[in-house]
């Protein structure tokens, strides 16, 4: 099937409404995230209605079902700090495509798994207490490393079949309909904070980058004086913005978090605290982000690390929320 896109929007696929987007944009590449959650309904939720700084254009659930939440000329909120050949700040000209998947489960001493949000899950997909389960077992997917993980097992789920049957349509259907797509990325290769692994092991992404070279051969081919008018308008507005901002601000919190690695992980989304049990602070933090801890009080712990806006975070949290990054 062949997806076609018109005004930003790709037609015939389901579209949910949000209101976390930023102004318009000209699409010069593509993120490809995963969602480390377990149901397309879930994640949709998150990205488009809930309160959690977090949007995106696609999200593509693990059955191939396609949903749109914000146009592809729309700047939604995916990236966080971010940098890739001389683009700091991906959300301002990337679009993100968030597919439904798990990421990684950590392997348990009794044989279970533990999810990014600490859940646990029996080889064969059944929650541990309660009555859900995964599309697919873990027992069954792959166990890979990752630099970015602590020492231990960890299984990665796998794309499915009709996921990036979809996948291909629609990054196809946006190479076709933005010509000023360069660049196909994944969320790890261009989080400068150094602790995203989406998309992980599981996706070839060789199979994205030939998609890009097949179509600037077919370029260069088909017609040779197209590309005065798609030279000019490219040239300013990508080495404008990009040179001025990046230089000072992004070294900072680049080195920090290499340096001296985190002590802590959050397991959660949720918003610090001012005190220990006190009022709700507008800073938050998500499920995986590395956080320091300053000073622990009982069950309490002061932590500080970076958020998706590059800000540095600090606040109080739950101690039971946030596991040790050996
Ligand atoms: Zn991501």
């Amino acid at each position: 099937m062949t997806l076609k896109i018109k005004n930003g929007w790709v037609e015939g696929v389901r579209r949910v409404k949000t209101n976390k987007m930023g102004g318009d944009m000209v699409p010069k590449g593509i993120v490809l995230h995963y969602t480390a959650g377990w149901t397309t309904q879930g994640d949709v939720a998150t990205l488009s209605t809930s309160d959690r700084k977090a949007s995106v254009q696609f999200v593509l659930g693990r059955d191939g079902e396609l949903i749109q939440i914000i146009p592809c000329d729309r700047v939604a909120w995916h990236a966080g700090p971010s940098k890739y050949k001389g683009f700091t700040g991906l959300n301002n000209s990337f679009i993100g495509v968030e597919i439904c998947n798990a990421g990684w489960v950590k392997k348990l001493s009794n044989g279970n798994y533990l999810d990014q949000y600490s859940q646990e899950i029996k080889p064969d997909g059944r929650f541990v207490g309660n009555d859900r389960t995964t599309f697919s077992p873990p027992g069954g997917w792959h166990h890979m490393y990752h630099p970015r993980l602590a020492k231990g097992t960890y299984a990665w789920e796998p794309y499915y079949p009709a996921q990036l049957d979809k996948l291909d349509e629609l990054v196809a259907a946006l190479l076709k309909a933005y010509p000023t797509i360069k660049h196909i990325v994944t969320h790890e290769e261009i989080d400068t904070r150094g602790w995203k692994t989406d998309t992980g092991p599981m996706l070839n992404m060789r199979r994205y980058t030939k998609l890009l070279e097949d179509r600037s051969a077919d370029v260069a081919e088909e017609v040779t004086p197209e590309k005065a008018p798609e030279k000019a308008p490219e040239k300013a507005p990508e080495k404008a913005p990009e040179k001025a901002p990046e230089k000072a601000p992004e070294k900072a919190p680049e080195k920090a978090p290499e340096k001296a690695p985190s002590s802590y992980v959050s397991r959660v989304w949720l918003r610090l605290r001012e005190t220990p049990n006190g009022n709700i602070k507008d800073a938050q933090v998500e499920p995986g982000m590395a956080l320091q801890a300053k000073q622990v009080d009982g069950n309490w712990a002061l932590v500080y690390g970076t958020d998706d806006d590059g800000q540095e975070v600090t606040g109080w949290i739950r101690a039971e929320h946030l596991r040790k990054d050996t």
